[in-house]
Formats: C-alpha cells, sequence, structure tokens
C-alpha cells in the first residue's frame, strides 16, 4: 500500500458568497493509495470554518501510514475506523480505500455497498448570494448543463430580493439554504410560508446548530420540509434530530467518508428522516464517491465539479437534472 498526497486550490468559476462570508477557491488535498496495481482517489475540501487545513490533513497522512501495514487493505480499513478526529482527512482516506476496493474487485463503491437501484435523485445546482448580473449568468450556465432544480443561499437580509431575482430568470423550483442565517422561529415560519407560495420545495437549516428546541416548534408547523445541515454531523447526531427535522445533508467531509455515511442513511431511514447527499464543493473525486449513495436519498447536492473552473478529475455528471454515475478519471496533473 502506497500513500501520497498533492495540496491543490480548487478555484470557483464565480466567487461563493454565503452568510460565513466570500470565496474564490477551496483548498483541497488529494491522496493517492496505490495497492497490487490499482489506484484508490480520495479529497480532502477544507472550507475555511472547517478546523483542518491542508498543513494539517498531510500530517494525518504521514502518521497513519507510519502506523498502517503496508500489506495489507484490511488493515487500513481497520485503523481507519478507530479513528475519530479530522473528519476531512479521513473521509479523504476512506474514499481511497472505498475506490481501492473497487478497483482491485473490478466493481463500483454502489455495488460493494449493495446498492442495487439506480433510481438517481435530482441534484440542486447552488446559487451563493449573487447580485441580477452573476445570478443570471450563473442560471443560464447551470441550466445549459442540465440542472432542473436550484439551491439558493440566503442570508436572512435580502432573502426577498434574491428570489424575486430568482424568479426573474427560471421558472425551476428551488430550495433555500439559510446556513443558520434566521434568528427566531418567528421569522422562519412567516418565511417558510413565504417561500412555499413562491414554488420553494424545501429549507436548509433555518436557525443556528444548537436551537433544536425551536427546530421541535417548526418542524410541526412548517409549510415546507426542514433539513438539517449544520445540526446534522456525525451518525450520532441523527437520532437527536428526529423531531426537529424532516430530513438530513449527509456530507462525507462532515461524518468522515462513505463507511459513517452509509451508516447515517441506514439510521436515518429507520427513523423516517429523508436524505440529501450534500457536497463541500468537493471536485469529482469527492462528488463521484458520494454520487454512489445517491440512489438511497431523496436529493442530491453535489454540484461540486460543476462550479469549479480547475478540476483534474471527470466523474459522476447531471443530466436532464439528475445524478448520472460515471467512473473516475483523471484528466489533469497535480
Ligand atoms: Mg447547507
Amino acid at each position: 500500500m502506497i500513500l501520497t498526497w498533492y495540496p491543490y486550490q480548487l478555484q470557483f468559476k464565480y466567487p461563493f458568497r454565503i452568510f460565513h462570508g466570500i470565496r474564490t477557491h477551496t483548498s483541497a488535498v488529494f491522496v493517492k493509495l496505490e495497492h497490487k496495481g490499482c489506484v484508490g482517489w480520495g479529497e480532502a475540501t477544507l472550507p475555511p470554518y472547517l478546523p483542518e487545513t491542508q498543513e494539517s490533513v498531510i500530517e494525518f497522512c504521514k502518521n497513519f501510514s507510519l502506523k498502517a501495514s503496508k500489506e495489507s487493505m484490511e488493515s487500513w480499513t481497520e485503523l481507519l475506523a478507530i479513528l475519530d478526529t479530522n473528519m476531512s482527512a479521513k473521509a479523504a482516506l476512506d474514499v481511497a480505500l472505498w475506490n481501492l476496493k473497487a478497483s482491485v474487485n473490478n466493481t463500483s463503491i454502489g455495488k460493494l455497498l449493495q446498492i442495487e437501484n439506480d433510481d438517481y435523485p435530482l441534484c440542486t445546482y447552488t446559487l451563493g448570494v449573487s447580485d441580477f448580473t452573476e445570478m443570471q449568468m450563473k442560471v443560464a450556465d447551470a441550466e445549459v448543463t442540465g440542472f432542473k432544480i436550484f439551491k439558493l443561499k440566503l442570508n436572512g437580509d435580502n432573502d426577498e430580493t434574491i428570489v424575486r431575482n430568482f424568479k426573474k430568470l427560471s421558472s425551476s423550483p428551488f430550495a433555500v439554504d439559510v446556513n443558520q442565517g434566521w434568528q427566531t422561529e418567528y421569522e422562519a415560519l412567516n418565511k417558510i410560508e413565504w417561500l412555499k407560495k413562491e414554488g420553494c420545495i424545501l429549507v436548509e437549516q433555518p436557525l443556528h446548530r444548537s436551537k433544536l428546541k425551536e427546530m421541535t416548534a417548526i418542524k410541526q408547523k412548517s409549510a415546507l420540509p426542514v433539513y438539517a445541515d449544520e445540526s446534522c454531523q456525525r451518525l450520532t447526531d441523527v437520532e437527536v434530530l428526529q423531531n426537529c427535522f424532516h430530513g438530513i445533508n449527509i456530507k462525507l467531509m462532515k461524518c468522515g467518508g462513505i463507511t459513517e455515511a452509509r451508516q447515517m442513511i441506514t439510521e436515518a431511514q429507520q427513523i423516517g428522516l429523508k436524505i440529501l447527499v450534500g457536497c463541500m464543493s468537493e471536485s469529482s473525486v469527492g462528488c463521484t464517491a458520494a454520487a454512489q449513495l445517491t440512489p438511497l436519498a431523496n436529493y442530491a447536492d453535489l454540484d461540486g465539479p460543476y462550479l469549479i473552473s480547475n478540476n483534474p478529475f471527470k466523474g459522476m455528471i447531471v443530466k436532464g437534472g439528475k445524478i448520472q454515475a460515471h467512473p473516475l478519471e483523471q484528466i489533469n496533473a497535480l
């Protein structure tokens, strides 16, 4: 087993503005795992609100490859399973291991996970907070590419303007992601009522992640389904959220990869929570792996490859609005 890592800056096609601030790029680390002539790629993508950095991911990889046996894939899987820190670094290694296993067995991650159905969900295209001209370019870009559903980032201040601008440009259904930007149950319920009339289909993370008491009341009264993102990081969060949200947004970078994401889906389905498989603007490495889980999801938000201008890989695509699985392929040197 040979592990190699490559720090990389994923550049956005358009600057990405959300409630937390504005970004032109996302730092990432690609990892390559080689064994018996086969290769498995993984990716840690590190938005600035996460505690991990390229340096901490590389440190994690160095320590891990010193500890793990050079001979066996199983020992890597076992060692990784007991590590419970550095979730983005863990996700990179977990995805690389799953890709390697799929490659060694000449199959896909989905088949290894016994996901047999191929009913892929609609995939949203995320519109960061944008002025009208910028939104116009992004919507045109997304519709030409084949997206049929959007996710508008709201920030609590200009929500009406953002929705009005979007509706001038597109008649497509849309979700909204508030990124914890609304302040009270009252504000949330009023805005949800209004958004339903405007054609919104779901609302992600309306209040601060800790406001679960308010979310319990909102779930009971809400005119639209509410999904947890910041409130739902790991498997241990899922059960706690049963009475607070209708669904959860699962991301590989939050939960440490495919292994725990699969367990979160099982748990969520058992307690009646809907599933959205999302990303943190990963390249095709992260999104192609996450796409393997999406036949189990109600929605996908795996638009990362479409938001990046220097994606060194290609893989999953969106066609007719839906996720379409494709094998991962490196197209540019790192
Ligand atoms: Mg979100």
